[in-house]
């Protein structure tokens, strides 16, 4: 009796930091300066996949691939002429395979008549952990940034509401566009702290944008990210972000575990 007590207190005392974690503004973490400066990429071809990588997505099916929500079923996106398009009813999707320490490479097109502003134009995201159901997780913003103000922590190339890109190469809306990553997950130790934080470095259209960056925790839309949830080897999640502009399409997604 007194040992269920304890742990309903533990839970209350739990579950009001975790209120108190929430607390604040979306607007609180969203930096506008500095401006990364826009760089011109060079010609941003299709990266064929090395001869070990694991083809996560090849444009033909999207068998690697299940809801988020309810990871016993299959991805519902739209796969058609060898890309993959966001289903936005369809919620987010993410790889069967869990992953640790891993080199990945990702092409992603905003269409040619992407409508909106901000946060709402071509907003999808890439997670490189997907550790619980909706967006929770790392995630490497996608959004068309090619001439679309919004918070610099928030632009495609960001670590969202953590760290701007080194520059802004983003290339117009209708163009193929690659993210190329190194992740090194965060590890923990028994009782659930954190040992080591997890880094990324970001090549984006061949451009570095992250370097060796040291994340402060998963992503957080309110509030202050920190590592909160102890968590192993977890699967890739592309994003079915609910603004109402027009959904992006994706290709040629391979991975190699490092
Ligand atoms: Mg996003």
């Amino acid at each position: 009796m007194k040992k269920s007590l304890c742990s309903l207190v533990a839970l209350a005392v739990s579950m009001s930091i975790a209120v108190a974690q929430q607390n604040g503004k979306p607007e609180d973490t969203e930096f506008y300066t500095p401006v990364p400066p826009k760089v011109t990429p060079g010609p941003v071809t299709s990266t064929k996949p090395p001869s070990d990588a694991i083809i996560l997505f090849d444009g033909k099916n999207l068998d690697n691939w299940v809801t988020t929500d309810d990871t016993t079923k299959p991805a519902t996106w739209n796969v058609s002429g060898g890309i993959m398009t966001v289903n936005k009813s369809g919620g987010n999707i993410q790889t069967k395979q869990s992953f640790q320490d891993y080199q990945l490479h990702v092409e992603w097109r905003v269409p040619k008549n992407i409508t909106g502003s901000g946060q709402a134009r071509g907003n999808s995201g890439l997670f490189l952990a997907s550790i619980g159901k909706g967006d929770e997780g790392y995630e490497l913003q996608i959004l068309d940034n090619y001439e679309n103000k919004t918070y610099v922590n928030g632009q495609a190339g960001s670590i969202y509401k953590q760290f701007a890109p080194l520059v802004n190469p983003n290339l117009p809306a209708g163009e193929w566009q690659n993210y190329d990553v190194a992740w090194k997950a965060p590890r923990f130790n028994e009782d659930g702290s954190l040992l080591s934080p997890a880094r990324v470095t970001v090549y984006f259209n061949g451009v570095l944008v992250q370097n060796n960056t040291e994340l402060k925790g998963p992503t957080q839309y309110i509030g202050q990210p920190a590592y909160r949830k102890k968590h192993g080897p977890a699967p890739i999640k592309l994003q079915a972000h609910g603004d109402k502009s027009e959904p992006i399409s994706f290709r040629n997604i391979w991975i190699r575990p490092a």
